[in-house]
């Protein structure tokens, strides 16, 4: 296939250089100053997509999103599919699809989950919403830069799955790391927590796969002094998607709510920007029940 890839970041850097590497022809086109092997690096968002079968957006917002979908959607050849994986609001995801619609195109918003290291291993799990004909002219691409693709719905179903997970991880890490500063103080040894909670109902994916207590559980970031990882405020951005879409849609989520305000006083006052999110223990760990 004819691939435009357009935002050529930490993420789809990598994607791209997968999809070459699989034998497609990819041309490639970012903002910055950006060479990824195999990929035929041009001047505009508009050139990248002249000619593609399918136009793939890695990108850091919807605003950004709809910027480029500006420029890309009259540039491609009727009947090619536009294929959004930035994590953008769900309304960012519906105006492009109707965009793309008009335009006789068709649309999968796929953002993913896995980071970095799923991006580089190819072994990303997307989450797709689209139509059935649109899902399947981008599913073998999903192939090769991951290792799932989950057809959620309709278009914006697949930014709604995206933000209700990234909701869920929000708050369970948030309740993970406040249960082990309070075994700290009630003076319980964190292995033994970890051995309990891994194996008893507290169990997530926040303590067993992505420990934020240090010499504990599996190696995460907390080993390697809380680098990212998955960003504090990378977490924050999703954490206000979900509280943009729950406002627009009506949905009442307290504690959705509160990982917001809690991750955005961490990452624009304590100084947890640029950490992982798991850093959250470190935080509780340094404060009483009065601060
Ligand atoms: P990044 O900042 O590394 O990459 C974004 C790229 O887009 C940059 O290279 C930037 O120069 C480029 N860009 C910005 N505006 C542009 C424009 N108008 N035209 C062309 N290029 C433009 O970010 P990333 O970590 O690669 O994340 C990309 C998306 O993936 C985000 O929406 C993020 O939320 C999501 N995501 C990231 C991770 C992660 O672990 N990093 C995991 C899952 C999802």
């Amino acid at each position: 296939m004819n691939i435009g890839f357009i935002g050529l970041g930490n993420m789809g850097g990598p994607m791209a250089a997968n999809l070459a590497k699989a034998g497609h022809s990819v041309t490639g086109f970012d903002m910055a100053d950006v060479s990824i092997e195999g990929v035929t690096m041009v001047a505009s968002a508009a050139e990248a997509a002249t000619g593609a079968d399918v136009v793939i957006t890695m990108l850091p917002n919807g605003q950004i999103l709809r910027a480029v979908a500006d420029d890309v959607i009259p540039a491609m050849a009727e009947g090619a599919t536009l294929v959004d994986c930035s994590t953008v609001d769900v309304d960012s995801a519906r105006a492009v699809a109707d965009q793309a619609g008009s335009a006789n195109l068709m649309f999968v918003d796929a953002p993913v989950s896995g980071g970095i290291g799923g991006a580089s291993g190819g072994t990303l799990t997307f989450m797709a919403g689209g139509s059935a004909a649109a899902f399947a002219a981008a599913e073998p691409l999903f192939d090769i830069m991951g290792q799932k693709a989950v057809h959620c719905g309709d278009a914006g179903a697949g930014q709604a799955a995206k933000i209700c997970n990234n909701m869920i991880l929000g708050i369970t890490m948030i309740g993970t790391c406040e249960a082990f500063a309070l075994a700290d103080k009630l003076g319980l040894d964190r292995q033994k927590m970890f051995d309990v909670v891994s194996t008893s109902s507290g169990y997530s994916w926040s303590m067993n796969a992505y420990c934020p207590a240090p010499g504990v559980g599996p190696q995460s970031p907390a080993d390697n002094d809380y680098q990212p990882g998955f960003a504090a405020e990378l977490m924050l951005k999703d954490l206000r998607l979900a509280q943009q879409a729950a406002h627009s849609a009506d949905a009442d989520t307290p504690m959705g709510a509160l990982a917001q305000a809690l991750y955005s006083m961490f990452v624009e006052e304590e100084g947890g920007a640029g950490k992982d999110f798991s850093a959250m223990l470190p935080r509780f760990e340094a404060r009483s029940r009065h601060d």
